[in-house]
């Protein structure tokens, strides 16, 4: 079956491409430069040739919100249907990069630059469509469960999409695309990536298996599945955190508590919270690596069992019992990070741990890990750099709009949703793909992907940086050119258009 990126080979179709007859139009909104028939879409399905005119398939998205203080909801631009001339404004209608259109690299003006007023301040928002080469996904997967060594390779039908990042708390981490991928490898590697982006960008599900690890199906703002098993909670935190939490909860009922973890393992007697608490060295030591006192690391390898390891059985983990020191009838507490896996041992007369039913107030202990366990979910979040030429559409002296932006005069969002713009050089933003509109990603056949992008600042500060002031136009003359989409505005997202243009990124 022939994949969609592969109906137009980027390399080829500039070259290729034969003057454009009355039935074919060539579309120049990225650099494949698609003939495209009367009736026909694009490589990309983005634009289509209707009646001889190069359209934009889907409609802008435009946003509304219901304004501070009134109690009902602003009546929404009925979908589907022309604006009927109602009173619109810049407190309660933003045009989003959903649908806009762009050109890349970018030679012309933004398709929207678009004015209102706001406190009292004139403001535009340069509305566009950013293609992306340099972009790529960065997940959260809240499950102490093993997906992988860190640097291995990420894979989605057996094509390499991205790797094994650094681990965080409680949470493992993927860095996905990327234009090596994008780009760098075989045109499969590039699709397959470029799929795979597009598809979680989109809030779609896709299942990804690592080298050396486990399969993992992910979707932002769901619970990963871990080999096919649902993952439920995040730990509470690690083995030593644990301790410190609950110790004083085990005082008087228990002799020993350790904490299974794959980070750090945690005895209770050995740890700093155990000698606050003045009590009696148990004499059971764990396999692995002494921290400091009470704390282990590598009592095991990573696995799906117990605390993120590979333990089945928790008594495989006691390296020794010194009889000096530990006694029979020892009450001891084994129990994972999480709470979902606890067994209760006490010490025979040869020092055995014996399995036995766990008291009441223990169980109590055990169930309260659980609770304090948040419901483990993917975090998708999108990354890409939006100061290469993109920035011609908005101004004629693009480090202009870098500095602006760096200097919290423009505001950046993405469909909307705000984004955080890392320090230094460049305009790098990352956005949390559900704070977005659904479906807001599409993609080119380069491989890249198509990010909304708007900037919101001032119109005396857009008309210092050199804009395109000639090409500004009134909120209802976008609504009266151009087939939009009206949604409802994501209430925790900052409103984006504030008179005040020292204004935070996000509130
Ligand atoms: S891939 Fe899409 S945006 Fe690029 S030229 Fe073809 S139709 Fe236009």
């Amino acid at each position: 079956m022939t994949h969609p990126l592969d109906k137009v080979d980027p390399q080829d179709a500039p070259e290729s491409a034969a003057p454009a007859s009355s039935d074919v139009i060539r579309c120049d909104a990225c650099p494949v430069l698609c003939r495209i028939r009367t009736g026909q879409s694009g490589a990309c399905d983005r634009y289509a040739n209707i009646d001889g005119r190069l359209v934009r398939s889907d409609p802008l998205v435009i946003l509304q919100r219901a304004i501070e203080g009134e109690k009902k909801l602003v009546p929404f631009l009925e979908p589907g249907k022309p604006w009927d001339g109602s009173v619109v404004s810049a407190a309660n209608t933003f045009v989003t990069g959903i649908g806009a259109t762009t050109t890349y690299p970018d030679y012309k003006p933004a398709p929207f630059i678009v004015s209102s007023k706001m406190e009292g301040v004139d403001m535009v928002t340069v509305v566009t469509e950013g293609i992306f080469s340099y972009c790529g996904l960065k997940l959260k997967i809240d499950t102490d469960r093993w997906l992988g060594p860190e640097q291995a390779a990420v894979r989605v039908d057996g094509e390499a999409v991205g790797h094994v990042t650094t681990a965080e708390y409680g949470s493992q981490m993927l860095a996905l695309g990327g234009v090596h991928h994008l780009t760098g490898g075989s045109k499969k590697e590039g699709n397959a990536t470029c799929d795979a982006m597009l598809a979680l960008a989109n809030k779609g599900a896709v299942e990804l298996s690592i080298d050396g690890g486990s399969t993992v199906l992910v979707q932002a703002g769901k619970p990963p599945v871990v080999n096919g098993e649902r993952e439920e909670r995040m730990r509470v935190g690690c083995g030593s955190a644990t301790i410190g939490i609950f110790a004083q909860q085990w005082l008087n009922h228990c002799d020993e508590v350790i904490v299974v973890d794959d980070h750090i393992t945690g005895v209770l007697t050995e740890h700093q919270a155990g000698k606050f608490l003045d009590m009696k060295p148990a004499g059971i030591r764990v396999r692995g690596r002494k921290s400091t006192p009470g704390r282990y690391f590598k009592v095991a390898e990573p696995g799906l069992g117990w605390g993120g390891t590979n333990v089945e059985d928790p008594l495989s983990i006691i390296e020794k019992i010194d009889p000096k020191t530990a006694w029979p009838g020892l009450r001891l507490l084994m129990v994972s990070t999480t709470g979902e896996d606890a067994e209760w041992f006490v010490l025979d007369a040869d020092l055995k741990p014996r399995k036995a039913p766990m008291p009441g107030p223990v169980r109590v202990v055990v169930e309260r890990i659980a609770e304090n366990c948040e419901p483990a979910l993917c975090s998708v979040l999108f990354m890409g750099g939006a100061g290469g030429s993109l920035r011609a559409g908005v101004t004629e002296n693009p480090v202009r709009l870098t500095r602006s932006v760096k200097g919290a005069i423009t505001r950046v969002t993405c469909g909307g949703a705000p984004v955080y713009v890392w320090p230094g050089g460049g305009i790098t933003v990352m956005v949390d793909v559900l704070d977005m509109p659904d479906n807001a990603f599409g993609y080119v056949p380069t491989p890249a992907l198509v990010l909304p992008i708007e900037f919101t600042m001032p119109l005396a500060a857009y008309a210092s940086m050199g804009g395109h002031t000639g090409n500004v136009v009134a909120l209802e003359d976008v609504l009266r050119s151009a087939p939009f989409r009206a949604q409802a505005w994501r209430d925790p997202n900052p409103w984006p258009i504030k008179g005040d243009p020292h204004g935070k990124q996000s509130s």
